[in-house]
């Protein structure tokens, strides 16, 4: 599998783009005609850069309305031609692509579609250049892969080939099975893009919202598997008009493309396991049993604040590393790491972001499958150095700079606590009843977020749910969860569009991306609300009116309703069950506390009390300035 993208996907000037496309492991690029009419250098020097860059030109695009036009305007559209040919040569590729006529001039007629082809393919041919026909999905007689494929098919000539985009075939929810029917060899090149599922025109669709496959919600897997089962083994390339990408960083971007290429021929080799696939073996995605642990990077003073409030939340000192100044809490079947160690990325990261979550624990099948799996689709593995007795535990690097770790079950990683620490003297406390992690936010800049879902899914064997938007009195954020289908691992991914929402003070509060949200889960939570009371836990206060508000729209029970108001308990519910959630204050750095009861098979985060409870830890931050 040979895999380009076209130089529009990224953002940046030629050079940058160039950089960061080879960087990231793309063997060839498209390149959009509008690229270097911006740029200062001619056609030739464009080649020579892509070249000295190690990329192959794989197309040169596009060329628009040629087919079926009626004279004069058909000689010019020749001449035209030509002289795109010239340009071809000098940038030192051989394809061109001509997308579907959407002039008012084309008269239609698919032979007459076929003649101009044959004609353009024998002018192609004698200067050793070959030409691809795309149905553009707002192409005005052509926009269905079958119609340009029978215009190719008639045209009958070595040099005409075909051009399929996933998303002209996808956009207009075409059956993608038809793709098995065409001959590999008249494929000229495939491009990929997937985009979210939102009805509008086509044309603006495309233009805008494209992105890359996997972070969409087009079928793009099983567009690629039907190519793949042609026998197609050429250039995939992505074709991506974004318009956050456009301003976004060049290296994520191209990693991006990168990542969702080799993910999506991953699963297309595990898919059709008939076909011979030419994508580097790598593990399947890692199962995620769940999170085995959180670590805050802190010091002193800070460190002190955290370890009251793991106190007052039922937490008990479970031990103390063996070398490091770096304690753990335990209750039920989560762990907190409280590392306040002078060395290393801990304290780099307290002394940047202040005390925060930088580093997550998962606990997957088999750590060194998930690193492998990782690597290969270019995350960045972390190492330091270890001292005596402490194990080398596989991490990458993850939202923030910050650290995701693996362990599993396998000797000596499934001892770990037992390896690294010591156990504490003291009586462990009774708790509150917290039993595991139910799940953790992390909040991300708005351009971010498709790489961190991305990232998420491709590495781990999760799935995503729908994006929900909610209303912070401050603005919108966006939110959109990952999950392991047995629910072990939930994560919430959060972006604000600007910084006077809570997520958007997190990340100006605690200088970057990061965890900002770790909800524990009980199974009886007006019991912890009781023991938690007990302890002195003072609870995020809800408005009389939000209570008013939920008895109406749920029809509650007054006798459940009066508990839950006197315990500022939120509460939601769906088709599958009830949701119960209680909240302590909110952090001036913005780092949210919550515990979390799931009944039946409720399957949110309770989005819909989101505005209610980000009102109420404004206010609450808000009285607390100076
Ligand atoms: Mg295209
Ligand atoms: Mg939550």
């Amino acid at each position: 599998m040979r895999r380009s993208i076209a130089t529009v996907s990224i953002s940046g000037d030629f050079a940058e783009k160039l950089e960061a496309i080879a960087a990231a492991g793309f063997d060839g690029i498209e390149i959009f005609e509008n690229d270097f009419l911006a740029f200062d250098g001619s056609p030739r020097d464009v080649g020579r850069m892509a070249r000295d860059a190690g990329l192959e030109i794989t197309l040169f695009q596009p060329f628009r309305d040629f087919e079926g036009l009626p004279e004069p305007l058909r000689a010019r559209t020749f001449d035209r031609a030509e002289r795109k040919f010239d340009v071809m040569a000098e940038l030192g590729t051989d394809l061109m692509l001509v997308c579907s006529s959407v002039s008012q001039a084309a008269l239609g007629g698919i032979d007459r579609a076929a003649a101009d082809f044959h004609e353009l393919g024998e002018r192609a041919a004698r200067r050793g250049l070959r030409v691809g026909y795309e149905a553009l999905a707002w192409g005005r007689t052509v926009s269905d892969h079958r119609d340009a494929w029978e215009i190719v098919r008639r045209a009958d000539h070595p040099a005409i080939g075909l051009v399929l985009d996933s998303f002209h075939t996808l956009a207009r929810g075409i059956d993608v099975d038809t793709i098995r029917a065409i001959p590999a060899d008249r494929i000229f090149i495939v491009q990929l893009a997937d985009a979210p599922a939102v009805p509008m025109d086509f044309l603006y669709w495309s233009r805008h919202f494209r992105n890359m496959p996997g972070e969409g919600d087009l079928p793009v897997e099983a567009f690629m598997r039907a190519v793949a089962a042609t026998g197609y083994d050429g250039y995939l390339s992505l074709e991506i008009f974004n318009d956050v990408f456009r301003g976004g960083s060049p290296k994520s971007i191209a990693v991006d493309g990168h990542r969702s290429l080799v993910h999506l021929m991953d699963k297309v080799r595990r898919a059709e396991p008939g076909i011979r696939i030419s994508v580097p073996p790598m593990p399947a995605r890692a199962t995620v049993q769940g999170i085995e642990f959180v670590e805050f990077a802190s010091g002193d003073e800070g460190g002190a604040a955290l370890r009251s409030e793991l106190a007052v939340l039922g937490f008990s000192e479970a031990g103390r590393h063996r070398s490091k100044d770096v304690t753990l809490f335990r209750q039920g079947e989560v762990n907190i790491v409280v590392n306040s160690d002078r060395a290393g990325l801990a304290r780099a990261s307290f002394l940047t972001h202040g005390t925060s979550a930088y580093a997550i624990g998962l606990r997957v099948d088999d750590a060194a499958a998930a690193l492998e799996r990782a690597r290969a689709l270019g995350a960045e593995t972390f190492e330091q150095p270890v001292g005596p007795g402490e194990l080398l535990i596989p991490a990458i690097r993850g939202v923030g700079g910050g650290l995701v770790y693996f362990v599993d079950g396998v000797s000596p990683l499934s001892k770990v606590w037992e390896i690294e620490f010591t156990p504490s003297d003291a009586a462990p406390r009774p708790g509150v009843g917290l039993t595991r992690i139910d799940h953790l936010g992390q909040t991300v800049e708005q351009d971010e977020l498709l790489s961190w879902l991305l990232y998420y899914t491709a590495i781990f064997r999760t799935e995503k749910t729908p994006q929900v938007d909610v209303v912070d009195p401050g603005g919108l954020i966006r939110s959109q969860a990952i999950e392991s289908a047995d629910g072990g691992f939930r994560l919430a991914l959060n972006s604000a569009e600007n910084r006077r929402t809570m997520a958007g003070r997190f990340i100006t509060e605690s200088f970057g991306s990061g965890l900002q949200h770790i909800a524990f889960a009980t199974d009886d939570l007006f019991a912890t609300a009781g023991k938690l009371a007990g302890a002195g836990f003072r609870s995020l206060p809800i408005s009389p009116n939000y209570y008013d508000d939920i008895e109406a729209r749920f029809g509650l029970d007054p006798a459940v309703s009066d508990r839950i108001r006197a315990a500022n308990i939120l509460y939601d519910r769906d088709e599958g069950g009830e949701f119960f959630q209680l909240y302590a204050p909110a952090w001036a750095s913005g780092f949210i506390l919550e515990v979390v009861e799931r009944r039946g098979r409720y399957r949110g985060y309770g989005a819909p009390n989101a505005p209610f409870r980000i009102a109420a830890q404004k206010r609450l931050l808000g009285s607390r300035r100076p």
